[in-house]
């Protein structure tokens, strides 16, 4: 697949790549510019220090960077990006006017892709560019695979542990709350049993695409926890804000009317949802807070289902909805 292939099949749409030019000397960074100009959205850095930050912010698709530079060195930099979780899979090419083989060496052992001399062949650049932005792309796109449900296209389980880690975490440190809805498709097996496993499947998928509508903000995620069960984490969200999201997506998913006559909550599929919320601490965590959202999900089944009951952990209070 070429480049243009590869961003077509990731399941989100990627915006243009993104090219980060560092060399001191500003001729240097207009010739890569004009290079890569109208094909890549280019961004440049005249130090060490601030391509690093630029890194840390932009999250670049690859590095050009240049070796000799006063302050930090290009070697330097590169160092650092690799040893930081979050700019290490950033594809590092080194720019170098010298052509010494140890120097090269040297730049590979620290983590370099590729080299390119001074002064540049235009041809040549773009080429390599091309080829290790799609390797990159390669990658994103397995390991974005890796995290996805195959059926209905949300996040999987492995996504939600990794994600739940890193949410609860920046709350934490915020002294923020942390809200988890757990929902159940209901009377979902005399579903199946009436109209078959395929048109289960499908159901599925639709319910998914509905309960897309209750999140709002970049941080939160909706996972598929397994079988016809999904979860959203939502990030700094109290529990009046986590009631808002599971009203919408139970609307959204009685909404789409699908019949199911064997349901004692229908005609049509609907879901149940519990909801937990709490400011997270030392003394808890979030396999707690996703136990009590497990038990506020039991509640909502026994008190008749589609509806959504909640436990408010940083007030203090719970109640049934
Ligand atoms: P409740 O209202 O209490 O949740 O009842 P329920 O029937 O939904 O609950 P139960 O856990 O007994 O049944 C879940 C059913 O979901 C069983 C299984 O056949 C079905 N299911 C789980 N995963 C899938 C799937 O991937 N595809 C299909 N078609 N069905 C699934
Ligand atoms: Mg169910
Ligand atoms: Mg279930």
């Amino acid at each position: 697949m070429n480049l243009e292939q590869l961003q077509e099949a990731f399941p989100h749409p990627v915006g243009p790549l993104r090219i980060l030019v560092v060399d001191d000397q500003p001729v240097n960074i207009r010739a890569l510019y004009e290079v890569f100009r109208g094909r890549f959205e280019v961004l440049m850095a005249t130090s060490g220090e601030q391509a690093i930050s630029l890194c840390r912010e932009q999250r670049p698709d690859i590095i050009l960077l240049d070796v000799v530079m006063p302050g930090l060195s290009g070697h330097e930099v590169c160092r650092r990006l690799k040893a930081s979780p979050g700019t290490r899979d950033i594809p590092v090419i080194f720019v170098t006017s010298q052509n010494e083989e140890a120097e090269e060496a040297l730049g590979f052992e620290i983590g370099a892709v590729d080299f390119i001399t001074k002064p540049i062949n235009p041809v040549i650049v773009l080429a390599r560019v091309r080829t290790h932005l799609a390797l990159k792309l390669q990658s994103d796109l397995l390991r974005s695979f890796a995290m996805i449900d195959g059926l209905t296209k949300v996040a999987n389980r492995r996504k939600f542990d990794e994600t739940l880690a890193l949410s609860w975490r920046a709350c934490q440190r915020e002294g923020r709350p942390l809200s988890l809805v757990l929902l159940d498709l209901d009377y979902f097996k005399q579903y199946n049993d009436r109209y078959g496993h395929q048109k289960g499947d499908h159901c599925l998928m639709a319910v998914a695409g509905a309960l897309g509508h209750g999140l709002r903000r970049p941080h939160d995620l909706l996972a598929r926890y397994g079988g016809e069960e999904f979860v959203c984490i939502l990030p700094g969200t109290d529990s009046q804000g986590a009631i808002q999201c599971a009203e919408v997506m139970r609307e959204a998913v009685k909404a789409l009317q699908i019949e199911h006559q064997d349901s004692a909550a229908g005609p049509f599929v609907s879901i149940s949802l519990g909801i937990a919320t709490q400011i997270p601490g030392a003394d808890t965590s979030p396999e707690a807070l996703l136990a009590q959202a497990d038990r506020q999900l039991y509640q909502a089944k026994r008190k008749g289902r589609n509806r959504a009951c909640f436990i408010d952990l940083a007030a203090g209070r719970d109640a049934g909805k």
